[in-house]
């Protein structure tokens, strides 16, 4: 790609942005997602469609699927200017980048005809049914049910922290489908129904004030036989790939976040005096450079053939990032409690920045628990990275 045709594309999205994240759109700007104060479910589903419309989702989606198969270099440009015009966090995030391309890698085409549409449109919503109250960090222990019965599934057991199940309408779910299986034999990854007799949501209140995420009940809950992402008993399998996704693309939008998030601080830091202190001066500086060499990071694990689609053999480098993201993020929220002094237990002041940095300062305690904790991530270093014995 030559330097005019990037710099046009940059433009592309840029004029993009500033055309459609306005008027009915306006209230979604800057927010970051379910949890944050004036983040409307029903407006960003909207927003999503307008998106779509825009050919905006999807973006490094294979053609035959109907995505653009857009290069790495576009896919990092867009997430660039869509966080620097204020796009919203993304609702279709985990059926866009965790669902399609497993999808795309163990279902039938039928399932994909099926599902990838309402993926690409902003029409339907998924969540993410894989821990349970005595399965998180050891996922083998899934205890919730499954069993073929006339031309459905019948599903019975529990899952939780299931993040925005209260508005999705489909949910993944690893459940164990082989009696008397243990550990990753007999699993089975289902597509289920959210909107079902069968299935109960109950909203979990979170310190931020919000109900991010969620309890979800199944009783007897069914879907269709042909609902199941690789071979019965091998949803282990399924599972794990899905995982690496993770480490996907969709990691730049999130990196652009903390940029964002930089600039509120610094913003806040100026306004309130914070920047003049001595200490807080350089641990902001310090943090800034942090994140400088988090980008490097990221982008070279990106760089790596074949990254982006997660079907490579993870790196050294791939290991690392979430580790040292998740711990920069848990750091920066203590940074922007500090900034903030007293603010940061005020709850009812109407300031944007500030209320942003207090999400942050909040939401921020979660990093280093979800999609693998602290200690799991230096046990994968210890033993894949390093070649330590389990
Ligand atoms: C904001 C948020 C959103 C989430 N969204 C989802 C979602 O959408 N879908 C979903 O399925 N899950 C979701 N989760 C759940 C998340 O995946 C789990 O919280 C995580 O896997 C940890 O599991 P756990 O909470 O059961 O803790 P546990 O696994 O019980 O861990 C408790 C403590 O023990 C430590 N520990 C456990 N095993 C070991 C070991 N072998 N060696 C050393 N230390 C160990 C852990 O590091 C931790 O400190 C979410 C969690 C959060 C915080």
């Amino acid at each position: 790609m030559t330097s005019n045709s990037y710099e046009a594309f940059r433009a592309e999205v840029v004029a993009w942005m500033h055309e459609h994240l306005r008027g009915e759109f306006e209230p979604l700007r800057g927010c970051g997602g379910l949890g944050d104060p004036g983040y409307d479910p029903k407006l960003a589903k909207r927003w999503e469609q307008e998106l779509a419309r825009g050919g905006w989702v999807g973006i490094g989606w294979p053609r035959e699927h109907g995505g653009r198969a857009l290069p790495l270099s576009q896919q990092v440009v867009f997430h660039e200017e869509y966080v620097r015009a204020g796009g919203p966090g993304r609702l279709g995030h985990i059926g866009e980048t965790l669902l399609a391309p497993t999808l795309m890698a163990f279902g039938t085409p039928e399932l994909q005809r099926r599902f990838l549409p309402g993926i690409l449109a902003g029409t339907e919503y998924w969540a993410q049914g894989y821990s349970e109250p005595n399965a998180g960090s050891d996922l083998a222990n899934v205890q919730t049910r499954a069993r073929l019965e006339g031309d459905s599934w019948v599903i019975d057991g529990q899952k939780t922290w299931t993040s925005w199940a209260y508005e999705s309408d489909w949910i993944f779910v690893v459940a164990r489908c082989e009696p008397g299986s243990q550990r990753h034999h007999g699993l089975v990854m289902l597509l289920v129904p959210l909107r079902h007799s069968g299935v109960t949501i109950r909203p979990i209140k979170q310190i931020t004030g919000d109900s991010e995420f969620n309890e979800v009940f199944f009783d007897g809950a069914r879907t269709e036989a042909s609902l199941h992402l690789g071979a019965t008993g091998e949803g282990w399998k399924v599972a794990m790939a899905l995982l690496g996704f993770e480490r996907g693309v969709s990691t730049l939008g999130q990196q652009a976040g903390f940029e964002r998030e930089m600039e509120y601080l610094i913003e806040v830091a100026r306004r309130n005096g914070a920047a003049r202190d001595p200490v807080l001066r350089q641990r902001i500086a310090q943090a800034a450079v942090t994140l400088d060499a988090l980008r490097c990071n990221a982008l070279r694990v990106l760089a790596q053939d074949g990254a982006e689609k997660g079907d490579v053999p993870v790196s050294r480098e791939a290991y690392i990032a979430k580790y040292v993201w998740s711990n920069w993020r848990r750091d920066f929220g203590r940074l922007a409690a500090d900034v903030l002094g007293a603010a940061a237990d005020v709850t009812d002041d109407d300031d944007p920045a500030a209320q942003k940095l207090r999400q942050v300062w909040l939401f921020s305690r979660s990093d280093t628990i979800y999609a693998g904790t602290n200690e799991i991530q230096l046990n994968l270093i210890a033993e894949r990275a390093l070649g330590m014995p389990r």
